[in-house]
């Protein structure tokens, strides 16, 4: 049958924490075309630890990839259209493989992993003043179990292989977006070894001021540099896809997933944020071109760089761990509903949690209080508090976390917030979206195109030089409709539960003591 002809399409691999997408778009209208999603099994060999195998990674990207291309197939769209693929990825999460053999010596250490969490105190101890935030100037990061550096390390203690390879000159680290980049490009033969700007300022290793590897960071975590990826800008021609259906597509961009997300929801002003609610929940606020640091538990973050030549732009985080994984363990842990979906119809039954609290610290408590001992709690329970009031709870307690970052972001950045644009799998939960906006007082915006992660990076693809099929203006999306909440219970009634919620989040932090 005729092929249907289009513009040029741009494709993403969308690899988060719990699944991969591949998604395809057109580049004049930003419409999604075809897609295809594999859910990714994590592994807790212990208790905080979380891993990943870095294979199913690879092949739940190649299975999405062949499934998507024959999808559009179907649809008579030929995939010879697909000019650029950009990549996106779960962020942190740290990885060391073998370039002679090609074969991953250790599971991917996941970023919400807490084995780190001695290291991380003995660290901390040993800077003058015993101060976390010791390595911020360059890095805009605390000393955290979160990021690659301490899981980098703890490998290399840990694993014999590791160690090994190191010594044999044979190691070679990355987060998700290189390992993925080095496989897709030819792997043990002729992968390139590249990581992003806004992946590399997540390592610790990276200094967020001169744009490249820090030698006093690599000496401080004692890593050496041979093994680290090059930093190229979010937007080039990094290679070409060595196999598959799009074998000779060049790779052409590449963003950490909330980098991505802040590109796809055209936040490119100086002041615009946006909140991302998957596993965890990611605010970013664009600084510009001059990262802000924060007095308030926030990140200074790489937002992107969208061009070996263009400058670099700078974000102001606020992460918060646990978002929908709470809505997971409700599911895989307690049994209460089936579906991650069907916690809205469980809480909207009773519509309060009738003073019931849910602090959900399973990996510590990350911004603003940036502390890895605290544990979850749930508290204010009594006869009456059944299943329906827990899932409304774990619903607030998503809520409650963005509101102490949105606080902490307004004082470092000076302007409050307006509105706030959303995205992420959880913002297909209306009842959460609603009591988003309620806890905040502010509007929530939705895009109706839920997809802004992969659009990113599908963006950054088209429009890396050699490829320019998609030019990155806000105007070509001005068409997307988008869903808007509005407040609705007075600020008496919300400002009560919030006060409430932070007695909840200080027990959670001194639960032992
Ligand atoms: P990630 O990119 O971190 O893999 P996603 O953006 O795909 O995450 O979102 C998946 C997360 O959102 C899961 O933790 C899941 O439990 C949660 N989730 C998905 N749908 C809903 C829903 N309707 N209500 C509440 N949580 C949901």
């Amino acid at each position: 049958s005729e092929k249907i002809t289009m513009g040029p399409l741009v494709a993403a691999i969308d690899q988060g924490t719990s699944s991969t997408r591949f998604l395809v778009f057109n580049s004049k209208t930003a419409e999604l075309l075809s897609h295809h999603q594999v859910g990714i099994k994590q592994s807790f060999p212990k208790e905080g630890w979380v891993e990943e195998d870095p294979k199913e990674i690879l092949q739940s990207v190649y299975e999405c990839m062949e499934r998507t291309c024959e999808k559009l197939g179907q649809l008579n769209i030929d995939i010879s259209n697909i000019k650029a693929v950009g990549v996106t990825n779960q962020r942190e999460t740290t990885l060391v493989w073998d370039k002679e053999t090609g074969e991953p010596l250790y599971n991917a250490i996941v970023w919400l992993d807490l084995r780190t969490q001695s290291t991380v105190e003995r660290l901390i101890n040993s800077t003058p003043g015993k101060n976390k935030n010791h390595l911020k100037h360059k890095t805009g990061l605390p000393i955290s179990t979160y990021f690659s550096a301490v899981k980098l390390r703890w490998l290399m203690d840990n694993v014999e292989e590791v160690a090994e390879a190191i010594l044999t000159n044979r190691a070679m680290f990355g987060t998700v977006d290189s390992w993925l980049i080095w496989c897709l490009t030819g792997g043990k033969s002729g992968g390139v070894h590249v990581t992003d700007v806004t992946n590399a300022s997540r390592t610790m290793l990276f200094n967020i001021h001169t744009l490249d590897w820090d030698p006093e960071l690599c000496k401080y975590f004692d890593v050496p540099m041979e093994i680290l990826p090059q930093v190229k800008s979010s937007s080039e021609i990094y290679g070409s896809m060595n196999s598959g259906s799009l074998a000779g597509v060049p790779i052409s961009g590449c963003l950490g997933d909330q980098s991505a997300a802040l590109v796809g929801q055209m936040c490119f002003q100086d002041g615009q944020a946006k909140n991302t609610y998957g596993t965890g929940c990611f605010l970013l606020r664009n600084t510009g071109i001059k990262p802000v640091m924060s007095d308030h538990g926030l990140l200074t973050t790489l937002a992107y760089k969208l061009g070996k030549d263009a400058p670099a732009y700078y974000a102001l985080e606020g992460s918060v761990a646990i978002a929908g994984a709470v809505v997971r363990w409700l599911k895989d842990n307690l049994g209460i509903i089936q579906s991650s979906a069907e916690i809205e119809k469980l809480a909207g039954d009773v519509g309060s949690s009738y003073g019931c609290y849910f602090v959900p610290a399973f990996s510590g408590l990350y911004a603003p209080y940036w502390e890895p001992s605290a544990r979850g709690i749930i508290c204010g329970l009594t006869q009456f508090t059944n299943r329906s009031h827990l899932a409304f709870a774990a619903l607030e307690a998503v809520c409650f976390q963005t509101r102490e970052i949105l606080e902490a972001m307004n004082q470092d950045y000076g302007v409050p917030l307006s509105q706030l644009q959303v995205d992420g799998g959880m913002t297909s939960n209306r009842l959460l979206m609603q009591l988003q906006a309620d806890v905040l007082c502010i509007p929530v915006v939705k895009p109706a195109m839920s997809e802004t992660t992969a659009l990113g990076a599908a963006m950054a693809a088209g429009a890396a030089e050699g490829v320019g099929v998609w030019s990155l203006t806000p105007g070509n999306l001005t068409t997307i409709p988008t869903d808007k909440y509005q407040p609705m219970i007075n600020l008496e009634e919300s400002e009560f539960r919030f006060a409430r919620w932070k007695k909840a989040v200080q027990k959670a932090m001194n639960w032992e003591t």
